[in-house]
Order: structure tokens, then sequence, then C-alpha cells
């Protein structure tokens, strides 16, 4: 393997921390992403539930990658690759050729082709869909303040279903916003008619969290007004309602899909053995079986776990896979082995709303106020640039002492473009 030219397709965790392991190596590293921004996804429940601004989490890929020399960024979309040639097919400008190519393209949200999903679901990846929640979720409560008769049709109850970390941290962020922010600018409205209702097909929330955890993220929730429904599966999503088994509807003009997971549509357009949900299948060392030249790593990968099955997908495996990445990037180039990808669990943690969150590091377990603080601390140190720590420093500390959210905005344009008839 020359490599002279690594191409990383990806600016997300892995492709970023990636491109940084790589700096002082003599090698030229291209980053190429859809988008000119890096996207932080753990906060974007709070960019939906108006805690945040959507520039708070994310950042320019140039300004993270200027300070480096031997790096450099394109911004394309990703079509597929021409094996043959050992080119990236991209939807502008011309092709990109590599020596080494380091694919960490992310995940979409999979509906597990329940019907409707795709259609009137709202998803939490991305930073346009954190903004259209938004909107969208403010909204509901302009359209019930003119006209009480929408929150019998559903205007007021948001139906989240997953009830992993996403959807718990967006039900307690969004009772929070609706009982002290909500319930105040809106003083004509009966906005304890509001329902949040956060469904799980398991009998459990947090599933990779010890049973103390979920049932203090369960009792937590159920008293701060979220009714949790577990052991209950969608069985169709319609615009104005979910379809529960037994015949039960529930009318909710609001469903955010939080319940599944599956690697980005690029791991489809390359030709590559897939895992369940689309992963790519690497080996041990995260390259690809056959191409010696091709790493794939993050959500994208289906990187072996000890004892059986896949490793998860979360930010700090896809950390840990690209600094391992760029060592055998090394090693292959100085002509020595390969070693496989070992993953150190830096423990996990969810939020449930103010003052309350689980963390488990090790045998270590935290509950309450000291896992919150925890949580908030290890969320602003891993920002990227001074400026959105900052900035997102002040937004949570001015919520935290006025109970308010300064980012109400509802974008009437992005919603009406996506959703001509979730106004009406
Ligand atoms: C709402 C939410 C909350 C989360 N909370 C946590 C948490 O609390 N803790 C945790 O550890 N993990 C969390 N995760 C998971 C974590 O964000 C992912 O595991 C991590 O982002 C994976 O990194 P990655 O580099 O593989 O992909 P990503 O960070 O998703 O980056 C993928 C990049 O590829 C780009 N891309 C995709 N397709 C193409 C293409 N065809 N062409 C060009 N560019 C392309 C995208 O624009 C993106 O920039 C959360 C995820 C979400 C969605």
């Amino acid at each position: 393997m020359p490599g002279d030219r690594v191409v990383i397709v990806g600016a997300g965790f892995g492709g970023l921390a990636a491109a940084r392991a790589l700096k002082d190596q003599d090698v030229d590293v291209l980053v190429v992403d859809r988008n000119n921004f890096h996207t932080f996804q753990p906060l974007l429940y709070q960019v939906a539930t108006a805690g945040l601004d959507p520039d708070d989490i994310a950042y320019n890929v140039r300004a993270i990658l200027r300070r480096q020399a031997n790096a450099g960024f394109r911004m394309a979309t990703v079509l597929g690759v021409d094996w043959r040639s050992q080119r990236l097919l991209v939807d502008r400008g011309d092709p990109i050729d590599f020596d080494v190519l380091v694919i960490a393209a992310g995940a979409t949200t999979d509906s597990f082709g329940v019907p409707g999903v795709d259609e009137h679901a709202f998803a939490l990846k991305t930073l346009a869909d954190s903004a259209l929640l938004r909107s969208h979720l403010l909204s509901q409560f302009e359209r019930a303040d003119t006209d009480a008769r929408a929150i019998d049709a559903g205007a007021l109850t948001f139906a989240i279903v997953g009830g992993g970390p996403t959807g718990v941290e967006l039900s307690g962020a969004l009772s929070e916003l609706v009982r002290h922010v909500l319930a105040r600018d809106f003083p004509r409205l009966d906005v304890d008619r509001t329902r949040i209702v956060l469904i799980e097909a398991t009998d459990h929330l947090l599933g990779a969290f010890s049973p103390q955890s979920q049932r203090h993220a369960r009792k937590t929730l159920v008293s701060r007004g979220v009714e949790v429904l577990l052991e209950t599966t969608v069985e169709q999503v319609t615009p104005d309602a979910v379809q529960l088994p037994g015949g039960r509807t529930l009318p909710a003009c609001t469903v955010v899909w939080a319940a599944g997971v599956r690697a980005a549509p690029l791991a489809g357009a390359l030709g590559l053995e897939q895992t369940r949900g689309g992963r790519v299948v690497v080996d041990a060392d995260l390259r690809v079986p056959g191409r010696p030249e091709v790493f794939v790593i993050g959500d994208m990968a289906g990187a072996p776990a000890p004892g059986g099955g896949l490793q998860p997908q979360l930010a700090p495996v896809a950390i840990q896979q690209a600094r391992h990445v760029a060592a055998q990037i090394d090693a292959v180039r100085r002509g020595s082995p390969t070693a496989p990808f070992e993953y150190h669990d830096p423990g996990t943690m969810a939020t449930i709303g103010r003052n309350a969150a689980v963390a488990e590091l090790g045998r270590f377990r935290f509950r309450g106020f000291l896992a919150w603080v925890m949580w908030l601390v290890l969320h602003l140190v891993q920002l990227i640039g001074f400026r959105n720590r900052a900035s997102v420093l002040l937004d949570w500390a001015w919520n935290y002492v006025t109970y308010d959210r300064s980012a109400r905005i509802i974008e009437m344009e992005l919603l009406e473009r996506r959703f001509p008839s979730a106004l009406r």
C-alpha cells in the first residue's frame, strides 16, 4: 500500500478524528463531506427543544483543518467508488483519486419498514432534522392557541418512538420546554393537555444501561409528566396518528422516530458485503476483506466485538477506531503487520432533564444531580471550538437560572417545504 493520498469520507466523529490522527504522517489527507460542517449529534435534541441554536453544535470543517498542513477538505456527496481505478465518484467536480480510503459516513434512521415512518415521522439525525422538529413542535402550540379543537386532533400530543438515549433525552427536554416555558408563553392555552408519550418495544428504557438506571430513568420521566408505554410496537404512522397493537390509535401530529439506526445509504452503493443494519463488513483491523487499502470506521462499520456481535454505534467507538486506523496506515507503510481494534469503553451516560441523568463508568454508577453535572461537563469538553463551548455554556446557564429557552424560533418556510399538511 503506497499510502500517499489518504481520502476520508465523512467529517463526523470518526472522519475528523482520523484526519487529526494522521497529522504527523507523511501523507496527504483529504476529507470529503456533503456538508461543510461537523455536527455534534449528541446535542441535536437540545436544538429540537429550543435549548440551543443550530450554530452552537455545528463547526466549519475547513476551520478545523486549516491548522493541519497535510489536510484539505472537499465538499461533495460521495455516490460510490470505482474500485478498479481507485476513485471516489462524487456529485460535483472531478472524481477523487485515493491510495488509502477511510470511509466514515455514519448512519441514518431505520424505519424497520413500518408504514408511514419515512413520510410522516420526524428523524433526529442531522442539524436540518433538529431545526425542522423545533419549528414543527412550536408551530403545534401556535395552532392549538388559534383553535383549541386542534388539541383533540393530536396537535399537542408528541409521540416519541424508541426508548434509547435519544428518546429518553428528547422526552425529558420536551417535558421541560412545555412545563417551564410554553406554559408561560401561551397563557390562554390549556398547556396541561399536552401529552408526551414515549413508546418502546421492549420492557425497559435505555437498553445499554443497568436495570437500576433503567428504572430510575423511567421513574424520573413519569414524575415529569411523560407517559411511558413499554412493550408496545408501532404498527403505522399517519400524518396525525400512531397505530398501536390491538387496533388502538393515538392521535398525534408529531411523531419522532428514534427507534432504529442503519448505515448511511453510501454503504449500499459500495458493492461491499454488509451486515445487519447495512453496515460494511470489516476485519478485526477495520480493513475491508480483500481490499487492504480500504478501512471503514464508526457507525458505518460492522466491526466485530469480542464475544460476538458488532461494536456499538457510539461516538467514542468512532473516535477510537479513527486513531486505530491512523496507526494501521502508519504500520502498513513501514511494512509492519496490522493489529486488531480493541474498544476501551469509557462508560455511558444519558440525561433525563434538569438535575437528572444516569451515568455508568465501569462498576461505578451515578444518578441524579451528580450524573447530570458529569454529563454537562463531558459534553461541553467534547464540543469542537471555543466559541461553541462558550455559547453552549452561556445558553445552559441562562436556561438553568431563568427556566427559559432562548431559541424558540419557528421557521415557517422550512416547515412548509417538508410537511405542508402538518400545519393545518
Ligand atoms: C440524536 C443522536 C444522539 C446521539 N447521542 C450520543 C451520545 O450521547 N453518545 C454517543 O457516544 N453517541 C451518540 N450518538 C451516536 C454518535 O453521534 C455516532 O455514533 C457518531 O456520530 C458516529 O460517528 P461517525 O463518524 O461514524 O458518523 P457521523 O458523526 O454521523 O459522521 C458521518 C459524516 O458523513 C457524512 N456523509 C454521510 N454520507 C455521505 C456521503 N455520501 N458523502 C459525503 N459525506 C457523507 C455526513 O454528512 C457526516 O458528516 C448520537 C447520535 C444521534 C443521532
